[in-house]
């Protein structure tokens, strides 16, 4: 009894997050719609659990705003005791300025030694780009000229929001002007995906359980589909959209990642390059889009107006205010040549104003070689399933065959759930929270290394060369349907489908 207990107290020890060193935490962009939805209310939480103690936050931007008015917005925002969110805003700066003035950054190191001295952050720093993606390089080549990139015994750690360029070419000037003044260990390209819970669990589940690996691959696997839908539009966010498209916004970065820690092999440990070294080996090993065969395995769609709970949407076009082509729809098949996937179907779909927000990965398995029911139940005995739920109710679903109950020998469906929040108290954390701890203890593996990060625009460029120099077709869906009828096509002709989501 003793042992289990101590056991129990040493794991409990074990998976408690370590506490960071002091540090200062800089926000480009600190008056926008991430900081105030995400980073702040995410240091919040890091302040309020206690892995934040002497630490400062310092906004900057160009609005002119001084301490006390950006300290009395994050009160009126974050909805948590006052009394602990007074104490937290004593941590709280604004630094107002242009991105590309001298006197930004020079008033930016003087305000930094002095926030050090104050609240004892050492001189470590943590820089947070939270602007548009137009305004990196002149910050960088600023943060550059004035030395703010230094590390001297201390960190200095950027971390840069996607987009992380536009096309394989300005990713890697991007990465090129970065390279100037920082070491890869200084770059953290976040990816809020890699931070969600059910998406660290993959690892866990394939890797910590003997009874998946034995049938992870292309002898009892048949297909595996990706969906990751929002019911929601491009919002606040038209101009952003308009110029991004979801094969950029969630194809490029959210869904391949997620398609890489499905396909990976064994790391050889958790070690942060052990694993993006096999991220590397599976982008790799994805098929390349043919330029003339591209439409048989991309389809693009748009969407139109149409019912949302009851609700009628408004077009894309018509939020927009103008004829476009951008798409707010892929659906993709795709393959991975390698020895584990030959020959495996990958299904991937995503896009707005679908009918419901959900992220979930499906590992179809093949059918039983031979079915000994068939004289009882002449119907085809469906495959197994295990279903990988990233958002919302995050957990994981095994879908088997059983016997009904009753005299004979008929076949029923069974879904063996696991539902985190019915397994484990805890209370879920942001990805942003996550991530932002992990930068703060210096530690990458959930952030994306440079040649991930360039493979996967290697993947898609093409295909956005082909979008833009020839006329390919766009398909249009009404708002609260799954998707333009050609993503139904483009998975049927192959004698599947697309994982029935009416009923759940
Ligand atoms: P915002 O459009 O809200 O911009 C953030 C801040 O940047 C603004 O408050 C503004 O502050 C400043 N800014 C705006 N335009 C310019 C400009 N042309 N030149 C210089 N500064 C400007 O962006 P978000 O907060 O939505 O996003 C920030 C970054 O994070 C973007 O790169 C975005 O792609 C990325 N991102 C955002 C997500 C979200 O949910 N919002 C999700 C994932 C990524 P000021 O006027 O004070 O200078």
């Amino acid at each position: 009894m003793g042992f289990v207990e101590n056991k129990i107290s040493s794991v409990i020890e074990l998976c408690e997050d370590p506490t960071p060193d002091p540090a200062g935490i800089i926000i480009f962009g600190a008056s926008g719609d991430l900081s105030f939805r995400k980073l702040i209310p995410s240091i919040f939480k890091l302040f309020k659990n206690r892995k934040l103690i002497n630490f400062y936050i310092l906004g900057v931007g160009r609005s002119n705003l001084s301490d006390k008015d950006f300290r009395e917005r994050i009160l009126e925002t974050l909805n948590f005791d006052r009394d602990l969110v007074k104490k937290f805003i004593d941590h709280v700066y604004f630094l107002s300025g242009n991105y590309d003035d001298d006197n930004l950054y020079i008033n930016l190191k003087e305000k930094i030694n002095i926030l050090n001295k104050k609240h004892n952050a050492k001189n470590n720093r943590l820089f947070y780009f939270a602007t548009p993606p137009n305004v990196y390089l002149p910050i960088i080549n600023h943060l550059g000229k004035f030395k703010l990139n230094e590390e001297n015994g201390n960190f200095a750690r950027m971390i840069i929001e996607k987009p992380f360029g536009n096309n394989l070419e300005s990713a890697k000037k991007l990465d090129y002007e970065l390279h100037k003044y920082l070491n890869e260990k200084q770059i953290y390209r976040i990816d809020h995906y890699l931070g969600k819970e059910t998406v660290q669990n993959i690892l866990m589940m394939r890797f910590a359980n003997i009874v998946f690996e034995p049938i992870w691959n292309y002898k009892y696997i048949d297909h595996v589909q990706i969906t990751v839908s929002e019911d929601l539009g491009v919002e606040n966010r038209i101009g952003y959209f308009e110029n991004t498209g979801l094969l950029r916004d969630m194809f490029q970065n959210h869904i391949l990642q997620l398609l890489t820690l499905i396909a990976i092999e064994p790391p050889a440990s958790l070690e942060a390059n052990m694993i993006h070294d096999e991220k590397i080996k599976v982008l790799k090993s994805i098929r390349p889009f043919e330029y003339d065969t591209l439409d048989e395995y991309v389809i693009r769609g748009q969407y139109t107006d149409g019912y949302i709970n009851g609700e009628l949407k408004k077009s894309y076009m018509e939020e927009v205010g103008k004829n476009t082509n951008t798409e707010t729809f892929v659906a993709v098949k795709m393959f991975i040549d390698n020895w584990r996937w030959s020959g495996v179907p990958f299904y991937i779909r995503s896009g707005k104003r679908l009918k419901k927000k959900l992220s979930e990965v499906s590992i179809v398995f093949k059918n039983v070689p031979h079915s000994i029911f068939s004289d009882f139940y002449p119907v085809k005995i469906e495959p197994n399933s295990l279903v990988i739920r990233i958002q919302p109710d995050e957990g994981f679903k095994l879908i088997l065959q059983a016997k009904q109950p009753g005299s004979k020998m008929c076949i029923n469906t069974l879904n063996m759930e696991f539902k985190y929040r019915n397994f484990f108290d805890y209370e879920p954390q942001d990805a942003y929270e996550r991530l932002i701890l992990d930068a703060l203890l210096g530690d990458q593996t959930l952030y994306v290394r440079n040649d991930v990060m360039e493979e996967s625009w290697k993947l898609v460029t093409p295909i956005l060369q082909r979008w833009e120099n020839e006329k390919s077709d766009l398909y249009y869906y009404p708002s609260g349907s799954w998707g333009p009828k050609e993503s139904y096509r483009l998975i049927e002709k192959d004698g599947r489908r697309w994982r029935d989501y009416e009923n759940i």
